[in-house]
């Protein structure tokens, strides 16, 4: 039998890490498997829609390198992949309950259950349907139909026990009763959430339905409803949330950082896949940085924490440092040169390799290569604060200056070439360590610290060096020195 996974998302906002790690397990187990993922879009509740939602949840799953063998976008055999656009499908199964008497019309009006569910509150009870609809006779019917009220349809829940059976919580109990007999398709003849889902599911034919913990409260009334459909459950995993810093699952309504924020901060979205693999289980070998192929072929829902994760965003971060160390030159290259400034327009394709190769183990987000970039490439006339001014006019350090400049002046543009300058530069003015490297990154970046000086040095390149050493040599200490007028 072929796996068949889902994510079925509400287009009622942005992708958070919660939901994305739904996502992401279900197609980790769907590749592990060889078998199949399907998107579905579960957009039935009008009201909650958010318009360009859908796009955008898409967008960021593809963000994040996830494929889905089946979804809105693609089609499939068992579309169409958007709940809006199987209302048909849904009419025609709530027809087959009613006509084997597990489900009934209900004529209530919206206004008479709100006072009733009230009234159960006001005597401590939890509210449920009280049954009026439950056995008219056909007679009864037809007159409240002649009324003109349109019915919706309500599951005939009977009086037992369910079980489900959770991959990870084990067999769960639920008294029926408890339940109170629930629509299943409203009066605008649209479907409930429990209905639809497991007339998807079942259609779509889902072997394993991986969802968050907040779905096990439903799971009793889909059991009831594949019973009545005389289909075959799927495996559940509910699996346990993420909390965020507060200690409260992380949901959109709290504010939960978007994929799409992840992505404008220039987060790797392996180290995310990974990230969010790790707060669920964990390798056998106990190594954290795993690529996507270790964590398909390690993924193993046994192995799946029972107990809540905690949202850790400087682990997060330094993983995806470690993901960006291991990207292959050019498309490390070209990531930063994505998340570049405007200072980055004359950077050129050859300098591109050198910077990226200079900042590789320095980053954890692409978006921090920006400082780093107005090293490369400082905007002139630098200007320094005066701490740096002083240090720069002292005697020695314009000693410096000038001779690293000469030397550079004749260098072979090479690393090595740059480096050998250094040196010479060292001995004609007699300095060494940082006496000799202070002033000449100071006045190169402005900077005290940044990428290896022979690297600031390579990739600004010798006319600049040169032209910027040269004024720097010649400044005057600020401010009681005389202020260089510009
Ligand atoms: N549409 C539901 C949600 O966004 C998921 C339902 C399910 O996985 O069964 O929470």
């Amino acid at each position: 039998m072929t796996v068949r996974t889902r994510f079925a998302p509400s287009p009622t906002g942005e992708l958070h890490l919660g939901n994305a790690r739904t996502a992401i397990l279900n197609w980790l187990y769907a590749r592990h498997t060889r078998g199949e993922l399907v998107l579905r879009i579960e957009d039935t509740d009008v009201r909650r829609t958010v318009p360009a939602a859908e796009e955008e949840i898409l967008r960021s799953l593809r963000w994040l390198g996830l494929h889905w063998d089946e979804g809105p976008d693609c089609g499939g055999p068992y579309g169409p992949y958007r709940q809006s656009e199987r209302g048909a499908i849904y009419r025609d199964f709530a027809a087959r309950l009613l006509e084997r008497g597990a489900a009934f019309h209900c004529y209530c009006r919206p206004e008479v259950l709100e006072q009733k569910r009230r009234a159960a509150l006001r005597r401590g009870e939890s509210p449920r349907y009280d049954g009026t609809c439950r056995e008219l006779a056909p007679a009864q019917e037809s007159r409240l139909l002649e009324s003109g009220l349109t019915p919706s349809v309500r599951f005939r829940v009977p009086p037992d026990t369910v079980r489900v059976r959770d991959l990870l919580k084990g067999e769960v109990t639920f008294d029926a009763r408890e339940l109170g007999d629930f629509v299943i398709l409203k009066s605008d003849g649209l479907p409930t959430y429990n209905f639809a889902v497991v007339v998807d599911d079942t259609l779509m034919r889902i072997t394993h339905v991986i969802r968050g913990i907040g779905h096990l409260a439903n799971t009793p009334r889909q059991m009831l409803i594949y019973r009545a459909l005389g289909a075959e459950p799927p495996v559940f995993v509910h699996i346990p949330h993420v909390l965020g810093p507060d200690g409260e699952p992380l949901s959109k309504r709290r504010g939960a950082k978007t994929l799409a924020e992840y992505e404008r901060e220039g987060y790797r979205p392996d180290a995310i896949v990974n990230y969010l693999s790790l707060l669920s289980w964990s390798s056998p070998s106990g190594e954290e940085l795993l690529d996507r192929e270790r964590l398909i072929r390690e993924i193993d829902l046994r192995r799946l924490g029972a107990r809540d994760a905690v949202l850790d965003p400087a682990k997060l971060r330094w993983l995806s440092g470690k993901h960006i160390q291991r990207m292959p030159a050019q498309e490390l290259a070209s990531r930063l040169a994505d998340f570049a400034g405007p200072e980055a327009r004359e950077i050129t394709e050859e300098d591109w390799a050198k910077v990226a190769e200079a900042l590789r183990d320095r980053l954890t987000t692409f978006a921090e290569a920006r400082e780093f970039l107005l090293q490369f490439r400082p905007p002139e006339p630098l200007v320094y604060d005066g701490d740096a001014r002083s240090a720069l006019a002292a005697a020695e350090a314009r000693t410096v200056l000038e001779a690293a400049a000469d030397a550079l002046e004749m260098a072979p543009w090479t690393k090595t070439g740059v480096l050998d300058a250094l040196k010479a530069a060292g001995e004609t003015s007699g300095t060494q360590g940082r006496a000799l490297y202070r002033p000449i990154r100071l006045a190169l970046t402005a900077h005290e610290h940044g990428p290896e000086l022979v690297d600031i040095i390579w990739i600004q390149g010798r006319d600049r060096v040169v032209r910027i050493l040269r004024r720097a040599a010649s400044l005057d200490a600020a401010p009681w020195g005389r202020a260089e007028r510009r």
